[in-house]
């Protein structure tokens, strides 16, 4: 890996390392979930570029939830929280989550996902295959009484591209895909004393662009300009676009760019049988022994 490369990962680590740290505080009883979501994002940006919008999912929600401009959500004590950030510095990211339960100071769920990933982070090395690794962490999540998630996964990242060609599954897996030196990879490992399964739910609060194509609307032009202008191909949050259009017009043209295949969707995921699901993830360059980017 070229050396301003890796200077660009560690720098975009460091920043969300930080903001985990800031996160975990506000993570508390009758705190606003708005405007916790808008700190650590305003945080972020003070010192990098957002990959995409803070996550912030409770209890049976496994991911992809994100406030919308109005929303009134508080936090709870006993509330399972997930939140999930994303920092980049030239389009490389670092992809890194905080799961808190209130109110306690330990959690077996989290430390269920937590010791899965150590235990990764420990094989993890140039010529392990990915099948070998997630079938260690089925193996953990599972020895600590609880399922894995079976249909969501850590993958790599390259440049202004969360999800990279690679998927490494959290549960038992035959891929003979062999880790090389220098993969950067986002592992994220969820564990659920639920089924281990997520279904989509609503409402889509989170978008990213694909590709140009015809429109009609006026607005979804105006909508389109901003988007590709400042979020390229990375996920953005409806919230973000409240300035470009009336309510009514913004949900118009989402719906119109979404049906014309311009930017796809990304609902929020549930547990399938409203289990409670704790996270967690870190950004990870691949050596002889890993640089946890996201860690400091
Ligand atoms: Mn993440
Ligand atoms: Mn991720």
């Amino acid at each position: 890996m070229e050396k301003e490369v890796l200077e660009k990962y560690k720098k975009s680590g460091d920043v969300a390392a930080r903001a985990k740290i800031l996160a975990k505080k506000e993570i508390k009883d009758n705190t606003k979930a708005l405007d916790l979501v808008e700190n650590i994002e305003n945080f972020i940006k003070k010192e990098a570029d957002l990959a995409f919008p803070v996550n912030l999912s409770i209890n049976d929600m496994a991911a992809h939830c994100t406030p919308d401009f109005d929303d009134q959500t508080v936090l709870k004590t006993g509330d399972l929280v997930k939140l999930d950030l994303g920092t980049q510095v030239d389009g490389y990211i670092a992809d890194t989550s905080v799961c808190v339960r209130i109110g306690e100071s330990s959690d077996p769920l989290i430390k269920a996902s937590q010791d899965a990933l150590d235990s990764f982070i420990k094989e993890l090395s140039p010529g392990k295959t990915i099948g070998e690794l997630s079938t260690l962490v089925d193996e953990i999540v599972v020895s600590h009484g609880f399922n894995p998630v079976r249909n969501l996964a850590g993958h790599s990242l390259d440049q202004y591209t969360q999800h990279g060609h690679l998927s490494i599954p959290n549960n038992k897996s035959t891929l003979q895909y062999k880790f090389k030196e220098d993969d950067v990879i986002a592992m994220e490992v969820f564990t659920t004393n639920g089924e281990g399964w997520v279904v989509e739910s609503s409402p889509t609060l989170i978008y990213m662009f694909v590709k140009l194509g015809a429109i009609r609307l006026k607005e979804s032009k105006f909508v389109l300009k901003k988007v590709v202008e400042n979020y390229k191909t990375l996920p953005f949050a409806k919230r973000w676009l409240r300035d470009t259009c009336n309510p009514v017009s913004l949900h118009m043209a989402l719906k119109e760019l979404v049906t014309k295949g311009i930017i796809v969707e990304y609902p929020p995921l549930r547990e399938k049988a409203h289990g409670d699901v704790a996270q967690t993830e870190e950004t990870l360059i691949v050596k002889d022994k890993p640089i946890i980017t996201t860690k400091n």
